[in-house]
C-alpha cells in the first residue's frame, strides 16, 4: 500500500506518539533525558564538549508539542564577522496556556580563499538560537548536570568499547559476525575458540579479521586440487603453507 495515501484507523502513527493531557506531563516530557546514544561530542578550545544534534532538539518539541509549537524567527543581526538569530518557540500548551521563550544563537561567517562563504551561518545560529530556547524549557537539561555528565563520560566510553568490539568481531570477507565455536586441528582432536581468537587468529595468518566459513573458503582456494597438476599452484601452495593453514585456529 503506497504510503501517505490511506491512513488506516489505528495507525502505527497514532498508536506511537504520546498525547499528553497536562501542562505537567508536557514538561515533564520534554525534560526526559535523551538515550546515551544521542550524545555527541566535540573538541572545543581544549576542552570537551558534550550536544545533541540541532534535529534530535527539533524533534523532542515537535513530539511533545506538536502543533501546539511555532516556531518564529526574531531578530537577525549580521557583523562582518559572524551572524547572531533570535528565534522564538510560541507554544500553545495541553491547557490553551500560551507562552514565548527565545533564545539567541550565533555562527562564525567563514570566508574561503576567494573571500566567498563556505557555510550557512544563518542557518547554523538559527539552529544554535533553538537549542537554547528549548533549553529554557528543560530541554536536554541533563548536559548541565554535573552528576549526569560524570556518569556520562563512563557510560560514552562503554558505547565506544562496544561499538569497537562488534567492528573487531566483523568479518571483512562478508561483513558477517565473527562468531567462536568447536574447530578440529589436523590430527581430530577439538577444541574451543572464542569469537575474539577467530579474530585475531585469522588476522595474524591472513592479514584481515575473517570468520570460519570465509576462512574455510580462503584455505580451500590455497590448497591444491590435485598436487601433481600445476607447478604454478605447487609454487604458491608450498607443504609449509599447508600445513599452517590446516591449523589456522590453534593459537
Ligand atoms: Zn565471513
Amino acid at each position: 500500500m503506497p504510503h501517505g495515501i490511506h491512513q488506516p484507523s489505528g495507525s502505527a502513527m497514532q498508536t506511537t506518539i504520546p498525547v499528553y493531557h497536562t501542562d505537567t506531563e508536557q514538561v515533564a516530557a520534554l525534560r526526559v533525558p535523551f538515550p546515551v546514544s544521542e550524545v555527541k561530542t566535540r573538541t572545543q578550545g581544549g576542552a570537551e564538549l558534550s550536544y545533541y544534534e540541532g534535529y534530535t532538539i527539533q524533534q523532542r518539541l515537535l513530539d511533545v508539542l506538536g502543533t501546539g509549537l511555532s516556531i518564529k524567527t526574531g531578530q537577525v543581526i549580521a557583523t562582518e564577522s559572524n551572524v547572531n538569530v533570535e528565534t522564538l518557540l510560541v507554544i500553545e500548551w495541553a491547557s490553551g496556556r500560551k507562552t514565548s521563550t527565545s533564545g539567541w544563537g550565533s555562527a562564525d561567517i567563514l570566508l574561503g580563499k576567494s573571500g566567498k562563504m563556505v557555510n550557512d551561518p544563518y542557518k547554523s545560529a538559527a539552529t544554535d538560537s533553538i537549542k537554547v530556547a528549548a533549553s529554557k524549557l528543560g530541554v536536554a537539561a541533563e548536559l548541565y548536570d554535573s552528576k549526569y555528565r560524570e556518569g556520562l563520560a563512563v557510560r560514552l566510553k562503554e558505547l565506544e568499547d562496544q561499538a569497537a568490539e562488534k567492528a573487531f568481531l566483523t568479518c571483512q570477507g562478508c561483513d558477517g559476525e565473527i562468531k567462536g565455536g568447536i574447530r578440529k586441528k589436523a590430527d581430530g582432536t577439538e577444541f574451543e575458540l572464542t569469537a575474539k581468537q577467530v579474530a585475531s587468529g585469522t588476522r595474524q595468518k591472513f592479514g584481515k579479521r575473517y570468520c570460519k566459513d570465509c576462512a574455510d573458503k580462503i584455505v580451500k582456494q590455497a590448497a591444491p586440487q590435485d598436487p601433481a597438476s600445476s607447478s604454478a599452484v605447487k609454487l604458491v601452495v608450498s607443504p609449509k603453507v599447508i600445513g599452517e593453514t590446516e591449523d589456522i585456529y590453534n593459537l
